[in-house]
């Protein structure tokens, strides 16, 4: 058995071959993509090609960058499969049909290197079935990795290792698609559906059964059934509509032939009528000519409709308030007992169907962890459906089930009206089948905030920031506004973090555990400093905030940023002001200021330019550097990824990048740690800049974009004050312009814009409507 994956084979280019190879090309392994040789044409590749043509083409990209791609190397099974020989790991994700797999593996056995682990994708068929009849090696070698579709982006695998399975072989493969491939691994046992789906597919089909039941409409069904449950905003109808309506029918078929027939889920599946109409006339969700909604643009309107269930009509999509108080606020307890038509709906959906993912504990997988892990990751549930039943109380919730003669399952009595998790000595624990309770172990690597703040108090905190111990004298500041948006009281708090690091600890991370890094400053506030034309705070915020982080630049001790998700604006700045940054894969970073008649103020302008000046790869001289900056700046580029955050120079090209968003903190800890010894703050640039020159020949370009429509009146007047920052002002390259005259000529010309009424209009348009506006 290989120790390592050095290089993978995915067999089958469809959905999700494909969507598993882009995302080994993007961890940087070499993959071998296979798949049938077409009946017709005469490229006996064609398919494999076809599917990375195609990837290339799609949004969200499968791949993290155009230079992933290139580690794709596309075949056949007729003329290729003997190159399986050279990968240690095989990834089987060809059409779902038993035989074709079977007589795959016995194709795959004679080629492939014996000890070369080989998995399969399925999502229905036992691991029992696909090996028999394969030799005794085969099975030893032999798994089910189960990802979830679009691969890059959905974090759930679920891994099933059979009887015979080598658990070597097993943690190898488990490792990689961890650290390698980012996904969080939960182990499931060889039954029907696994965990999520089976979960899922349950879930999906009781809301739609007590909609039909209940009377209750398309939009009231995804309005209890959607946020107030903690799942995504999409609901039920509107996510049948995202996987597509079709497909349905096949997820009942193969779970009902392959659950036992005393299985609960046999006695709900059914389809409606209403339903297989939809599909048989094409209406198929977002993919078809429309699903449960749909928009219709008649008349050049654009106008949002539903399908009224029991009619069959579309009608202009209602939005409903029901949900009131606390109960849309995610208090379980509340929704499932308010009056009327929300307590019944939301109790017909919940009870039964939290009722059947306890039942499937150990079944499915051995504790509730691995099925609250699974929905979360699997399905973007805020709370598994473990955590759902402790907001609503064990007690409660058996008491409800045995009103309505549903069945208790056992995982129900062995709580015994304890709750399911628990915070014991600081360790937040769960409870086993065995009626204990067991700290929940996260693998090595990983480190949480989240678990952090069990055991211990913020060193500092305020409204909008705070700091803590994260162990081994490396301190953590976490942003904790709204959309971690960044305001007079974050550059407060690092001011006072500096010296009590200084004095007490070695590194500091800039890191958080929210949805995104940090959308940037906080516009509102921004705002309301412009309305009542208070200038001066303006220029106090932004000076107080080039003051921080330069502070953060110039300590003593490493500064290292771990952004994720958005990291705009300010956001980005940070992390170009630290020592180094250690960025999750999924990482979207850029200045963005432009969009809202801006200019980075917080030293982004200059840290840009060093960043550019400094690549060996890039021309010499200020002006190749200046114009490149000015180009992604100016047209607020955002990175789609830490890969092209790289090629942007928001990252260097030295940073690091971890896959697992649960690896971060843990990462960007040992990248501080690693820079302690022999650590001296970085010096102060110097830049030689071109000057109005530069300026105008920038300004030049902004021209001719604005002759071909593609500037507007104000983006020539926003792309001029960048223009002048960042060729240095009144100067020219045989004079040193230093980081501080950059920082001056940042709040000048950011003073200069704030001041602008079609400034302010955008500022105002991004609060009310999220979007930019093109003035
Ligand atoms: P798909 O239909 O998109 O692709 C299947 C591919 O397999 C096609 O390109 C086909 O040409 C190829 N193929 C068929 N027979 C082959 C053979 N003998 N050798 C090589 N290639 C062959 O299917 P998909 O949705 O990507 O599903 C693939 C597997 O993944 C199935 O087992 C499915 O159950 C599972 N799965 C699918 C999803 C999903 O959401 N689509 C999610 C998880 C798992």
């Amino acid at each position: 058995m290989a120790n390592t994956i050095n290089k993978v084979c995915v067999i089958g280019a469809g959905t999700m071959g494909a969507g598993i190879a882009a995302q080994v090309a993007n961890a940087g392994v070499p993959v071998l993509l296979l798949d049938i040789v077409p009946k017709e044409g005469d490229n006996r590749n064609a398919i494999a090609e076809g599917a990375v043509a195609k990837m290339l083409k799609t949004q969200p990209a499968p791949f993290m960058s155009k230079r992933a791609a290139k580690l794709v190397e596309t075949g056949n099974i007729e003329d290729h499969l003997d190159k399986v020989a050279e990968c240690d790991w095989v990834v089987e994700a060809i059409i779902e049909r038993l035989d074709i797999k079977q007589s795959l593996y016995e194709k795959l056995e004679a080629v492939r290197k014996p000890g070369t682990a080989v998995s399969s994708n399925t999502s229905t068929i036992p691991l029992a079935q696909l090996t028999d009849g394969r030799s005794d090696q085969f099975k030893q070698d032999f798994l089910i990795t189960h990802f979830f579709n679009p691969p890059r982006y959905m974090r759930l695998i679920e891994i099933v290792a059979g009887p015979d399975s080598n658990a070597d072989t097993v943690a190898m493969v488990s490792e990689f698609v961890d650290r390698k491939l980012g996904k969080s691994v939960v182990d499931a046992e060889d039954s029907p559906g696994f965990i999520a789906n089976r979960v899922g597919t349950f879930w999906i089909q009781q809301a739609v059964n007590a909609a039909f039941e209940q009377g209750v409409t398309v939009e009231e069904a995804d309005e209890i059934g959607g946020r107030p449950m903690g799942v995504p905003k999409t609901g039920i109808f509107g996510l049948i509509d995202l996987i597509g309506i079709d497909l349905m029918p096949h997820l009942m078929k193969s779970l009902t032939s392959t659950l036992p027939k005393d299985d609960p889920y046999q006695a709900i599946a059914r389809s409606e009528p209403l339903i297989e109409t939809m599909i048989e006339e094409g209406y198929t969700g977002r993919k078809g000519k429309g699903g449960f909604y749909r928009i219709n643009r008649e008349g050049g309107g654009k106008v949002k409709e539903a399908k009224n269930l029991q009619t069959g009509e579309y009608a202009p999509a209602r939005g409903s308030r029901l949900v009131r108080g606390s109960a849309a606020k995610g208090d379980l307890g509340k929704l499932i007992s308010q009056e009327g038509k929300v307590g019944e709906y939301a109790w017909a959906v919940l009870g039964p169907t939290l009722s059947y993912a306890a039942m499937i504990v150990p079944e499915a997988t051995k504790t509730i962890v691995g099925v609250d892990d699974a929905m979360k990751l699997g399905y973007n549930w805020k709370f598994g459906p473990f955590e759902m039943i402790d907001n609503i109380g064990v007690a409660t919730l058996v008491e409800r089930l045995e009103a309505d003669g549903l069945p208790v399952p056992e995982m129900l009595k062995v709580a015994d009206g304890r709750p399911f998790y628990r915070v014991e000595g600081g360790k937040r624990q769960y409870l086993g089948t065995d009626g204990g309770y067991h700290d929940i172990v996260r693998p090595e690597g990983v480190l949480k905030l989240e678990d952090i703040k069990l055991s211990s108090e913020p060193l500092l905190a305020n409204s909008s920031a705070a700091l803590w111990d994260v162990g081994d004298g490396v301190v953590a500041l976490e942003f904790t506004g709204k959309m971690n948006a960044l305001d007079e009281q974050v550059m407060k708090l690092i001011k006072k973090a500096v010296p009590l690091v200084q004095k007490n600890y070695k590194a500091l991370v800039v890191y958080n555990e929210g949805s995104n890094f940090s959308a940037g400053a906080n516009l509102g506030l921004a705002m309301f400093a412009l309305n009542i034309a208070a200038w001066s705070e303006v220029e106090k915020l932004v000076k107080g905030g080039q003051d921080a982080y330069k502070a953060l630049k110039y300590a003593p001790f490493p500064v290292v940023s771990a952004p994720f998700g958005m990291a705009l604006g300010g956001g980005c700045e940070i992390c170009l002001n630290s020592d180094a940054i250690q960025a999750h894969a999924e990482t979207y970073i850029g200045l963005v200021e432009t969009g809202v008649g801006i200019i980075p103020g917080w030293g982004g302008c200059g840290e840009m330019l060093s960043r550019w000046i400094n690549n060996p790869k890039y021309p010499k001289g200020p002006m190749p550097a200046v114009s490149k900056v000015f180009e992604i700046v100016s047209t607020a580029t955002v990175a789609k990824s830490a890969a092209e955050a790289k090629e942007y120079g928001f990252l260097r090209h030295d940073d690091g990048v971890t896959m697992n968003r649960d690896r971060l903190l843990f990462d960007a800890k040992q990248r501080a740690l690693a820079m302690v010894d022999g650590y001296a703050a970085p010096e102060k640039p110097e830049y030689r800049l071109p000057g109005p020159s530069g300026a105008a020949a920038l300004q030049l370009a902004v021209d001719s974009f604005h002759k071909q429509g593609k500037a507007t009146d104000h983006d020539v007047t926003v792309a001029g004050e960048l223009a002048r920052v960042l060729t240095g002002g009144d100067t020219d390259p045989t004079e040193i312009t230093t980081e501080a005259d950059l920082l001056k000529l940042e709040v000048e010309g950011f003073m200069r814009l704030c001041r602008n009424p079609k400034s302010q209009a955008r500022v105002e348009h991004m609060l009310e409507t999220g979007k930019p506006l093109r003035n």
